[in-house]
């Protein structure tokens, strides 16, 4: 486990990186923020969004929960919980991308799957959050009632993704948006055993790589 002086020493690398020489990122950040790209991920310690899209400080804004989930614009309004974070990026940095970034061996889509198993394990709220897409559930236990466990994960990881997609449609100020074409919706998914990141296709209905398997074979190599 590492030690937490590790992150310490992050931050002088950070430091030196971003806060050193003549003209620094931060020149023009200090004065605000605005970035181009809301992306709502797993808390995953292995899915940092950044870090997978090699992004700089400033480009992207975002918003991280158990299973990557956003829940429809007017189920339980007293908690407005991620739709505050939302509305922030529409109306306050006005983005014009949001990306839905799921990943394979999400414990949360586990605990979706394992439906009341959940609450039995001492768990308080995870259940009752990943309910969201409790749609994606239904229908593998529909269509994939005797696959594979592997097909089935993989299977509700990707409709999560789907039905947190559609449930931004019912923003009615994200839907003016992507209407007018002024706002685009994504759903990736980071394959972490592949290491590959795929991409949904709203016409087809599925998700194919976006960036498939590194062909270079390089790993290691400078
Ligand atoms: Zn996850």
């Amino acid at each position: 486990m590492a030690d937490i002086s590790t992150f310490v020493q992050g931050f002088g690398r950070f430091q030196e990186k971003y806060f050193t020489g003549d003209k620094s990122i931060f020149d023009e950040l200090r004065e605000g923020q605005s970035p181009s790209t809301l992306v709502i991920s797993c808390c995953d310690s292995r899915t940092d969004p950044g870090m997978l899209m090699g992004a700089n400080p400033g480009d992207i804004f975002v918003v991280r929960n158990v299973g990557n989930l956003v829940p429809p614009y007017n189920d339980n309004p007293e908690m407005p919980g991620i739709r505050a974070d939302i509305e922030f990026a529409i109306k306050g940095l006005n983005v014009s991308n949001i990306i839905i970034l799921g990943h394979s061996g999400c414990g949360g889509i586990r605990a979706l799957m394992d439906g009341e198993g959940i609450t039995r394990r001492d768990y308080e709220f995870i259940g009752r959050w990943v309910s969201i897409a409790r749609a994606a559930r239904e229908r593998v236990l529909r269509e994939l009632s005797s696959a594979p466990e592997e097909t089935r994960s993989r299977a509700c990881e990707h409709w999560a993704i789907e039905v947190s997609l559609k449930n931004l449609m019912t923003f009615p100020w994200i839907r003016e948006r992507v209407e007018a074409g002024t706002l685009a919706l994504h759903g990736w998914y980071f394959d972490i055993r592949a290491g590959e990141l795929l991409a949904y296709s709203a016409e087809r209905r599925e998700f194919a790589p976006l960036v498939g398997k590194s062909e270079s074979g390089s790993r290691g190599a400078a």
